[in-house]
């Protein structure tokens, strides 16, 4: 690691000032950056820690939103009542990110600021329409992720909360990279009053997708079947030493079926 001053302001503001700084970046769960800044990827002159920063914690139901402060850490979420009575599929989730140790540590906003197109947090944003809230504006979700550990943060941004519209049914279903849990594929399939999102992660060489011909489908018809013949363009997709992009497309496929299969047998 090279050298940085460490900062670790009581409120926004002040957050906010010292993100002003030449070089300085936040420390959220540190689970991705302190690694990438011991294989001195990244070096950043001051380390904004936003542990101690007030209003970034808490999970709560507004009208017919589920809100989730960005410090929340993964664990948090996967064990809150209010997370799993309202959108279950993103209790299970956050059960399924990394192993304890990052659970424990890693943040929703952490996540979704690094946008790692293996991560579970943005299949499950853009698949519920979700509204990423910063210090300075709202994001819708298809407006966020701009590409592979791209989002449409500004440097001086910083995520304050995430509010979640409440679906109708939904499920989350992933195919683990044995070792890191990250997502080979993941896909997230929302059923709400104004339709079905369909969105995958781990698969996209640009990061997070929504599929719009299953979402068709499944608008027209809430069925495994309706999405069994439709396929996924694998030269969009990812090919590496875990899986070709045939196999991932091939996944994709699997997984939404299987999806649409857990919400029809959801009560
Ligand atoms: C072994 C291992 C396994 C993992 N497995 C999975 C997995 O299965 N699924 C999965 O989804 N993830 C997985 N992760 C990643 C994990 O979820 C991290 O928590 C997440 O990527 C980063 O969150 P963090 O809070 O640790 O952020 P940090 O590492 O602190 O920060 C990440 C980046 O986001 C920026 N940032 C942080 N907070 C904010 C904010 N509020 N506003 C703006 N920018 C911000 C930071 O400056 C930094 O650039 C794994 C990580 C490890 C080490």
């Amino acid at each position: 690691m090279y050298d940085f001053s460490f900062h670790r302001p009581a409120d926004l503001a002040s957050a906010e000032g010292y993100l002003k700084a030449a070089e300085a970046k936040l420390l959220a769960g540190g689970q991705t950056l302190i690694p990438t800044m011991k294989q001195r990827l990244a070096a950043p002159k001051h380390l904004v820690d936003l542990s101690n920063v007030a209003g970034l914690t808490g999970i709560e139901r507004k009208g017919r939103n589920l809100v989730i402060g960005a410090m929340t850490r993964h664990a948090e979420v996967a064990g809150s009542g209010v997370v799993n009575k309202a959108i279950p599929a993103l209790g299970l989730l956050a059960e399924g990110i990394g192993d304890p140790a990052v659970r424990n540590r890693g943040t929703i906003g952490g996540s979704l600021a690094n946008n790692d197109p293996s991560a579970d947090y943005p299949a499950a944003c853009l698949a519920l329409d979700a509204t990423i809230i910063t210090n300075k504006r709202e994001i819708g979700a298809d407006e966020f992720f701009t590409g592979l550990f791209e989002t449409a943060l500004g440097a001086d941004e910083i995520v304050t909360r995430v509010s979640f519209p409440v679906p109708i049914k939904a499920a989350y279903l992933k195919f683990p990279n044995p070792a890191s849990r990250y997502a080979l594929v993941g896909v997230f399939v929302a059923k709400d009053t104004d339709g079905v999102r369909v969105a995958v992660t781990g698969a996209g060489e640009s990061g997070v997708f929504r599929v719009p011909a299953m979402e068709r489908a499944l608008s027209k018809k809430f069925s495994a079947k309706a999405v069994e013949g439709i396929k996924i363009d694998p030269s969009t997709l990812i090919s590496d030493i875990h899986g070709s992009a045939a196999y991932r497309a091939h996944l994709v496929g699997v997984l939404a079926r299987r999806a649409v299969e857990t919400i029809a047998k959801t009560k």
